[in-house]
């Protein structure tokens, strides 16, 4: 059995990892749905790693994973499967509105006003044309598994993950944190303990 594979530059691959990327952006579109790894790719651009490090939203979304004062190049694996995660939506960048990319999220553990917010717009290319792959029940692999990347979405055989994957936590409801009262109606679920509804994508 194989696992669907996509390969991304860093430090995208590792924003998914962690959670601070939940659409990945692309020029094509899929109708596949279901598991999908998330691979670094292995070549590291260094310079743009340096102009993106310099950027306060890009490092409040890597941190922790790389410290306000390290390198993104340092801290992040190149050439490695960091994630999985499920594909649930595909859709053009136009359908998506402000709830999905606008909404300002913040690094826990660091005082606000050091000004490190980023949200999803921050994240990808959400210009006209283009598709949002929106994933959800993201878990990172750490360590990351090295592997060779390819173009599109490529197979990757179940040995190689095989025992690595961690399992799924249970989704909460992010008002009243309730784990027993949530109805999905894709793409939205709804909390029918305090009657809060979300997208999917930021269960
Ligand atoms: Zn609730």
């Amino acid at each position: 059995m194989n696992v669907k594979c996509l390969s991304l530059w860093q430090p995208w691959a590792s924003a998914i990892a962690i959670g601070s990327k939940r659409i990945e952006t692309r020029c094509w579109a899929t109708s596949y749905r279901g598991p999908l790894l998330i691979h670094a790719a292995k070549r590291c651009r260094v310079g743009e790693l340096r102009e993106l490090e310099q950027q306060n939203f890009w490092r409040g979304a890597m941190f922790p994973l790389v410290a306000l004062n390290d390198h993104f190049r340092d801290r992040l694996p190149f050439g490695a499967i960091v994630a999985i995660a499920d594909l649930v939506d595909c859709r053009p960048t136009s359908e998506f509105g402000y709830l999905e990319l606008e909404m300002p999220r913040h690094p826990d553990g660091i005082n606000p006003m050091q000004a490190l917010d980023w949200c999803e717009a921050n994240m990808g290319d959400f210009s006209s044309g283009r598709f949002g792959w929106v994933l959800d029940n993201v878990r990172r692999i750490e360590p990351a598994i090295p592997y060779r990347g390819f173009q599109q979405l490529f197979n990757v055989p179940d040995n190689v993950v095989a025992g690595r994957i961690p399992p799924t936590s249970p989704r909460r409801c992010p008002k009243c944190g309730s784990a027993d009262h949530l109805v999905t109606q894709r793409p939205c679920i709804r909390c029918d303990y305090c009657g809060y509804a979300w997208r999917f994508a930021f269960a």
